[in-house]
C-alpha cells in the first residue's frame, strides 16, 4: 500500500486550498476565505484580522492570471513567476512543534502577517510542486462554460473536470444526447 508521507499529504493539502482560493475569488472577488482557510488548518485564520483576510483576496486576486495559465505556462515561466512572487515574502524557515502534528517547516516568523503566512506556505506547496511535476498536473474544467482550475493527482493524469461534481455529469449528458442524436438521425 502506497502510505504518503506528512510532508506529501501537507503538501497535497497547500496546493488543493491554492485552487480552491483560486476558483472560490474567481467567481466572486468578495469571497470569505476565512472558513476554507480554517478548515484546511491554517490554525491562525480564526483569529487573523480582517485586513488579512482582505489581503488574502487582493494577493489571491492578483495572482488570478498566472494560476489561470498553469495548465498552459511550461515548467520555466512557471518557476520565473513563483521565484519572483517568493522575492516578495518574508521567509525565515523553522522548524517548530506544535499542535500535536510533530516537527515541520515555518517558512515565515510567528510575527509574521497572516496573508503573509499564507501566501508563503501557498508559493512553498507551489515552487515544491513545479520542482516534482512542472505544471502537467494543473488542468482548466472540460466541462462548457467553466473555467475552473483542477489539480490532477491521478496517477494516470485522467482528471478532466474541476471539483464541482455538476460540470462532470452535465458534460456526460450532453455527450449521451449527442450520441443519441446522431445515432437517430
Ligand atoms: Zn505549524
Ligand atoms: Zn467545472
Amino acid at each position: 500500500m502506497y502510505v504518503a508521507s506528512v510532508t506529501e499529504s501537507e503538501h497535497r493539502i497547500t496546493i488543493d486550498a491554492m485552487v480552491d482560493l483560486h476558483n472560490s475569488f474567481a467567481d466572486d472577488p468578495s469571497f470569505d476565505p476565512r472558513p476554507l482557510l480554517s478548515d484546511v488548518g491554517f490554525s491562525r485564520a480564526p483569529d487573523a484580522s480582517a485586513a488579512s483576510m482582505n489581503r488574502v483576496g487582493q494577493r489571491m486576486t492578483a495572482l488570478g492570471d498566472f494560476l489561470a495559465d498553469l495548465p498552459d505556462l511550461d515548467a520555466e515561466d512557471a518557476a520565473a513567476r513563483v521565484s519572483e512572487e517568493l522575492t516578495e515574502l518574508p521567509i525565515t524557515p523553522s522548524i517548530v512543534d506544535h499542535g500535536g502534528v510533530g516537527p515541520h517547516i515555518h517558512w515565515t516568523p510567528p510575527t509574521a502577517r497572516f496573508d503573509d503566512q499564507m501566501m508563503a506556505d501557498v508559493m512553498m506547496a507551489l515552487a515544491q510542486e513545479i520542482c516534482d511535476n512542472g505544471t502537467i498536473r494543473f488542468g482548466t474544467c472540460a466541462a462548457t462554460d467553466c473555467q475552473r482550475l483542477f489539480y490532477d493527482a491521478t496517477r494516470n493524469r485522467s482528471k478532466k473536470f474541476c471539483s464541482d461534481s455538476r460540470c462532470a455529469s452535465r458534460t456526460h449528458t450532453a455527450d449521451h444526447r449527442r450520441r443519441q442524436a446522431s445515432e437517430a438521425s
